[in-house]
């Protein structure tokens, strides 16, 4: 999983790929337990794709 926990709220470049068109959105979230999720906020790529999740989102996508 990708995200140093102090970074800022938007990125402005992508880690993977360098690029800076990156936007924030909601997506769906296939967990490895096949469970979906639906609405998580994320920061994604344009250029490539990768997905940057904040805390609150991170913390949906994990099972209490
Ligand atoms: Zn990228």
């Amino acid at each position: 999983m990708i995200g140093a926990p102090e970074r800022r709220r938007q990125l402005r470049h992508c880690v993977r790929c360098g690029g800076d068109r990156v936007v924030l959105r909601r997506v769906s979230v296939r967990l490895t337990n096949g469970r979906l999720v639906n609405g998580v906020e994320a920061e994604v790529c344009l250029d490539c794709g990768e997905r940057y999740y904040d805390l609150p989102a991170m913390n949906k996508l994990q099972p209490t």
